[in-house]
């Protein structure tokens, strides 16, 4: 192992910051390493953030925190997936449910895969995802992905949670680790005469010096970015999405607790409702080039009735793309500083935790060596380009017509190679799968994933021949082994209440 930095200053206390500050410490504070992080609560946090996937659950295993201790206190719930209804409002099924895969699941995803591929020859066999996958059936009968006592399956699963509360508690984690902890703003960054950056100035605790800085100031930027002239990548021609308008809702404390994300599709974008402990969390995403601020939260408040009336709206602007360099010089950028592509599939803090155990891995073996920061840089930014070919791939097959805005979505033409060929690739003959293998040096997302969007948002010629008993004897076979299989997990709200109470 490379000499560790004796000293990292991490400007910044929102979930980026927290999460870099445990994870580091975690991983060097016994080796003598000492974190300071400094964030300013009169800026305070971006506030959202309230969905993961799978990856985080190693993020609290890394920790050694279990859930019956963080989840409460950040009214956490379970998450088994996300579903798209209204993205297609001319298809059979106007929603599709994006599962999180798991080894339960593969006696029937073969058959999936068979039917979908069928569909693609034109033959009128089922091929809606819903009917193929456990998590599906647990969504939407309100029930969690842990198995009930003598039931030993173990599923793939993310979170929701309040992203304030959350915070919170890895503030307080992060303190009982020996991080110390500073509220005072920064006001200037100094950089030495190679470039490297030596201090940051504070307000009232002066100067602080480190060996390296941790840049989780959010959308500003004001490591990277600002000291160090980092340029944005912008990719707003891929994802048009820019602004964003929040209203929590009350929710019913005995009503069923579903354990999914719903991404709705509205006339100029989607908004997001996610179920936690003590409320709903509600967002509507959009481009300020299609509707206004004030258009955008009078149809949220709309959609969501008399539950939001009185209830005040939080507004957030964005521009969608992603820094090049995230580690440069003696400073890595984690969390917005890096850039940001927009709500869909809630992908963030998976990139944000990859980031983190990237750089703390490649650390240790560098110190600083050009070319280990090169693989980190490049392979962040496959990742952040692989999410977004998946997210915007959302867009180019929505299905609406009732607004200019989904009209453009669909014929965008400014999209990677490797999602035009993907979706060139369902289309017609070639083995899809042979495709996928293609251009998967670049792919997130992984088979099920992509068959699960094309095949859910209906993206199929016109079926024109007769269903095929193979393909009906498929869907019945997957469908009664998903009920099955979903009859053996706990109601979601009971699961809570248990985890909760131990
Ligand atoms: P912030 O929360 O903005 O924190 C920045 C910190 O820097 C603050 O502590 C601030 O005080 C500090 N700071 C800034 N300037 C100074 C200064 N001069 N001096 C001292 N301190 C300073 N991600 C997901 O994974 N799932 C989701 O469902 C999801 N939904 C989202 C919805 C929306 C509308 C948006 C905008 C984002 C969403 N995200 C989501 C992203 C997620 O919110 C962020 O990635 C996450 O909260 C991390 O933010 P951050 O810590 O980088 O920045």
């Amino acid at each position: 192992m490379n000499a560790l930095p004796n000293q990292i200053v991490i400007v910044g206390g929102g979930t980026a910051g927290w999460m870099a500050a445990n994870l580091m410490a975690h991983q060097w504070s016994k080796l003598g390493c000492n974190i300071t992080l400094v964030e300013s609560k009169n800026i305070g946090t971006v506030g959202v953030g309230e969905g993961t996937t799978p990856f985080f659950q190693g993020f609290f295993d890394r920790l050694g925190i279990p859930e019956s201790e963080w989840m409460e206190a950040a009214n956490a719930t379970y998450k088994c997936g996300i579903s798209f209804p209204n993205w297609i409002t001319t298809a059979k099924t106007d929603s599709y449910f994006h599962p999180f895969y798991s080894y339960i699941d593969s006696p029937q995803v073969p058959l999936f895969f068979a039917n979908a591929n069928l569909r693609r020859e034109g033959l009128d066999v089922d091929a809606h995802p819903d009917d193929y996958f456990v998590t599906s059936k647990l969504a939407a009968q309100c029930r969690s992905p842990i198995a009930k006592e003598g039931n030993h399956q173990r599923l793939d699963y993310g979170y929701h949670f309040d992203a304030g509360l959350l915070g919170e508690f890895l503030k307080k984690k992060g303190i009982e680790r020996g991080i110390v902890h500073i509220d005072d703003k920064v006001t200037d960054v100094r950089l030495d005469s190679n470039g490297d950056i030596s201090s940051v100035i504070t307000v009232n605790a002066g100067e602080l010096i480190a060996d390296l800085f941790v840049d989780c100031s959010g959308f500003q930027g004001l490591l990277i970015q600002q000291a160090l002239g980092e340029k944005m990548v912008s990719y707003q021609s891929q994802l048009f999405n820019n602004s964003a308008v929040a209203i929590p809702t009350a929710i019913n404390g005995d009503e069923e607790l579903s354990s999914e994300t719903v991404s709705k599709a509205l006339s100029h974008g989607w908004v997001w409702h996610i179920p936690l402990a003590n409320r709903y969390g509600n967002g509507y995403v959009y481009s300020n080039k299609y509707i206004s601020a004030e258009e955008a939260e009078l149809e949220l408040r709309q959609h969501l009735g008399e539950k939001a009336e009185g209830v005040k709206a939080l507004h957030l602007s964005w521009t969608p793309g992603r820094i090049t360099e995230h580690w440069k010089n003696n400073c890595v950028a984690i969390g917005l500083s890096q850039g940001f592509l927009e709500p869909l599939e809630a992908p963030m803090l998976n990139i944000i935790q990859r980031s983190i155990e990237n750089f703390v891995e490649l650390y240790e073996k560098s110190e600083f060596t050009r070319e280990y920061q090169q693989e980190f840089n490049a392979d962040i930014n496959s990742l952040i380009d692989g999410t977004r070919d998946y997210l915007q791939a959302h867009y180019k097959l929505n299905g609406r017509d009732d607004s200019q805005y989904w009209k453009d979505c669909r014929s965008n033409i400014s999209q990677s190679k490797e999602l035009k060929s993907i979706l060139d690739g369902w289309i017609g003959n070639r083995n899809f799968d042979q495709v996928l293998r293609e251009s998967m040096h670049n792919q997130v997302y992984f088979k099920t994933s992509w068959y699960c969007i094309l095949a859910g948002m209906e993206h199929f010629q016109q079926a024109c021949k007769p269903a095929v008993r193979a393909g009906k004897r498929n869907h019945q076979r997957a469908k009664e082994a998903c009920l099955e299989k979903a009859s053996g997990f706990i109601k979601h709200r009971a699961q809570l209440m248990q985890v909760y109470n131990s």
